[in-house]
C-alpha cells in the first residue's frame, strides 16, 4: 500500500437513479470512500473524490413513468433529492456528477468510436421481443409469463424465480409485457454493437495477474468471468431505447444505429471520468485530464475504487476493456476496495416492503455521526454483516457517549468549575503522562496504517481504543481528587486532558465529521493539524486559551426509541 502517495483519485459506486438507498448501499460503498477521502485530505494529500447519480436504462423510464414526469425531468429531480441526502451524511465529494450530463455523453461516444477503430466492435443482428401496444423493444426482464419447466405464472424472461432455470423470452407460455400487460408480442431482428471483450482476455488476464495487493474476493471474482466456461463473453453495449447516450460516434452519425442508446453499463463506469469534466465545469477544478490521462499528468495518482462485491465483475473486466481497448493513456484503477452485504434484522433491507432503514429516513431520527459511526465500526469488510437495533444503540451510546462524549464533557466541566475556560498552566508532566503519550504514539501508527490500508473496522478499534485511554487516564489520575491535594497538579493532568479533546476532534473527523467540527468550535480553535508527534500535540492549545463548554455531544439512545423504530422500519408484508 503506498504511503507515499500525495495524489488520491477516489471514486464511490454510483448510485442508480430511482430512489433512495439504503443503510446497506451507503455502508458498501460511498460511506468508506468518504473516511478514506476525508483521511486522505488530513494528512494532506491532493484528493479528488467523484461519486455521480446512474441514469439510464428501462428502470429510470419506468419510474419517470410512474410519477408522470419525463424521464429527464424525473431524474434531474432524483439528482436533487440523491445530492441533498448525500450532503446530510457528509459525504464530502468534490463532485457530485450525473451519468446523463453532456460530458458523459461525449466521452462514452468517444470510446466507441475508439474501440470501433481498435477492431473490438462488432455489429451483429439479434432477435428480441417487441411489443406492439408499447411501441418498444422490450429488456427479457420486461417479458413475463408461466414457466414452461415448472409452471410458475410469474417467470421472467431472462430467468424463473420459482425455480431458478435460466430462460428466453421466448419459451415462456402467455408471454406478455410487464409495462402495459399486453400479449400482443413479436420477436423482431434489431442490430446491436458487440464489444469484442474476448479479445481482451489475455490483457485482462496480464493486468488482473499484476494486482498481488488486491483482496483475493476481488481478484478471484475477476478470474472466475475471465476462465470459467468459455471464458469471458463479448457483450452487447447497445439497447432500444430512447433514454440513454445517444449511439454516435464522436465525430458522427453511426449508420444503422439511428434511434439506439448505449447499454446502462456501458456509459456508467464512463461517468466516473466525465464526472471530472463535471467537475472543472462547476468551476470546482481547471485540469481534469491531470487525474485521467497519463500522459497529461496523472501518472502519480494513486486511484482507488469502492464498490459492493456484486459490482465487482463490471470493474475489474468491463470498464477496464473498454479503457484498455481504447489504447489510449487513460488512468486505470490501482486499488478496489469491495464490501461485502449489510443485512437488516434477520433478514434483508428491501425497498418494496420498506424493510430496514433508508436513508433519508436515518437523518430524520437521528444526526448522520451516530449513523457514520456504528456503520463504519461494523462495516461488512471481511463477511456480511448485520444492523440490529440492540446492537446500533449499544455501540453509539457506548463508544459515542459514554467513552468520547463523556470524556469532552467531564473534562471541560471540571476545569470550567475548578479553574477557569481556559488551558491551566500549573504542574508538570510526570510517569503516568509518559505512558499515555507512548501509548497513544503507538495506536496512533496503527490507525494510520490500517486507514492507508483501508482496513475500516480496525481503523475504528483502534480510535476507539484511543478514546478509551483518555477515560483510562481520567480514572487513574483523577484530577478532582488531585485538586483537593494538589491543585498544580491538577492543573497539569487538565492540560493535557484539554489538549486531548482537540486531538481526539481531529483523529475522529473522517468517522464523524460533524461532531469534530463542534468540538474544534467550542475548543476555540482552527488547528485541525495532524497530531503526528502526540507529544508536541499536546501543547497545541497553549496555556490561557480559552474555550466554551460543549453542551451534550451525543445523547443516547433509549429503550423507548428503539422499541418505537424496531416497530417503524420492520416492513409492511413477511
Ligand atoms: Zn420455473
Amino acid at each position: 500500500m503506498s504511503s507515499q502517495a500525495k495524489r488520491h483519485l477516489i471514486t464511490s459506486a454510483i448510485p442508480y437513479i430511482n430512489g433512495i438507498k439504503h443503510l446497506g448501499n451507503l455502508v458498501g460503498s460511498q460511506l468508506p470512500a468518504d473516511l478514506f477521502a476525508r483521511y486522505q485530505r488530513a494528512r494532506g494529500a491532493e484528493v479528488l473524490f467523484l461519486c455521480a447519480t446512474d441514469e439510464h436504462g428501462t428502470p429510470a423510464e419506468l419510474a419517470a413513468a410512474k410519477t408522470g414526469k419525463p424521464v429527464a425531468e424525473y431524474c434531474a429531480d432524483m439528482w436533487e433529492v440523491q445530492a441533498k441526502i448525500a450532503e446530510g451524511f457528509g459525504l464530502s465529494f468534490d463532485h457530485f456528477g450525473r451519468s446523463s450530463s453532456p460530458q458523459n455523453h461525449a466521452l462514452t461516444q468517444h470510446f466507441a468510436q475508439r474501440l470501433a477503430e481498435e477492431g473490438l466492435i462488432e455489429e451483429i443482428v439479434t432477435e428480441q421481443v417487441y411489443s406492439k401496444a408499447d411501441g418498444r423493444f422490450l429488456p427479457d426482464r420486461y417479458v413475463e409469463g408461466t414457466c414452461p419447466n415448472c409452471g410458475f405464472d410469474s417467470a421472467r424472461g431472462d430467468q424463473c424465480d420459482n425455480c431458478t432455470k435460466q430462460l428466453d423470452p421466448t419459451d415462456l407460455i402467455d408471454a406478455r409485457s410487464t409495462i402495459s400487460g399486453s400479449t400482443d408480442l413479436e420477436v423482431r431482428e434489431t442490430r446491436h454493437l458487440f464489444l469484442k471483450q474476448s479479445k481482451m482476455r489475455d490483457t485482462l488476464d496480464n493486468w488482473i495477474n499484476q494486482k498481488a495487493d488486491w483482496p483475493v474476493l476481488t481478484t478471484s471474482i475477476a478470474k472466475k468471468w475471465l476462465h470459467d466456461g468459455d471464458g469471458l463473453q463479448d457483450r452487447g453495449i447497445t439497447r432500444d431505447l430512447d433514454w440513454g447516450v445517444p449511439v454516435m460516434r464522436a465525430d458522427g452519425p453511426w449508420p444503422g444505429m439511428e434511434g439506439k442508446v448505449f447499454y446502462v453499463w456501458f456509459d456508467a463506469p464512463i461517468e466516473y471520468i466525465a464526472c471530472a469534466g463535471e467537475w472543472v465545469e462547476a468551476g470546482k477544478g481547471s485540469d481534469w485530464e491531470r487525474w485521467w490521462r497519463t500522459d497529461k499528468g496523472a501518472d502519480d495518482v494513486r486511484y482507488t475504487q469502492f464498490m459492493g462485491k456484486d459490482n465487482v465483475p463490471f470493474h475489474t473486466l468491463s470498464f477496464p476493456a473498454t479503457i484498455m481497448g481504447s489504447n489510449e493513456p487513460w488512468k486505470l484503477v490501482d486499488y478496489i476496495k469491495s464490501f461485502n452485504y449489510l443485512n437488516y434484522d434477520g433478514g434483508q433491507f428491501s425497498t418494496s416492503r420498506g424493510r430496514g432503514v433508508f436513508m433519508d429516513q436515518a437523518l430524520e431520527i437521528l444526526p448522520a455521526d451516530y449513523w457514520r459511526w456504528w456503520l463504519l465500526s461494523n462495516c461488512p469488510e471481511s463477511s456480511d454483516a448485520e444492523f440490529t437495533w440492540d446492537g446500533f444503540q449499544g455501540g453509539v451510546n457506548k463508544d459515542l457517549a459514554d467513552v468520547l462524549g463523556n470524556f469532552i464533557s467531564r473534562v471541560t466541566k471540571f476545569c470550567n468549575s475548578k479553574f477557569e475556560p481556559t488551558i491551566p498552566a500549573g504542574g508538570a508532566w510526570g510517569d503516568r503522562e509518559e505512558a499515555l503519550i507512548q501509548e497513544l504514539e503507538s495506536r496512533l501508527r496503527a490507525y494510520e496504517a490500517h486507514m492507508e490500508a483501508m482496513e475500516v473496522r480496525k481503523s475504528a478499534a483502534e480510535l476507539r481504543a484511543m478514546w478509551a485511554a483518555g477515560n483510562e487516564y481520567l480514572q487513574d489520575v483523577a484530577p478532582w481528587s488531585t485538586f483537593k491535594t494538589d491543585p498544580d497538579q491538577a492543573e497539569a493532568q487538565i492540560r493535557l486532558a484539554l489538549n486531548l479533546i482537540r486531538i481526539y476532534a481531529v483523529l475522529s473527523a473522517p468517522f464523524i465529521p460533524t461532531a469534530a467540527a463542534r468540538v474544534c468550535a467550542d475548543m476555540n480553535t482552527l488547528d485541525m493539524a495532524w497530531p503526528t508527534d502526540i507529544r508536541t500535540a499536546l501543547t497545541a492549545l497553549p496555556e490561557g486559551h480559552g474555550f466554551n463548554v460543549p453542551d451534550v455531544l451525543f445523547a443516547k439512545i433509549t429503550d423507548d426509541q428503539v422499541a418505537e423504530w424496531s416497530e417503524r422500519f420492520a416492513g409492511t408484508r413477511d
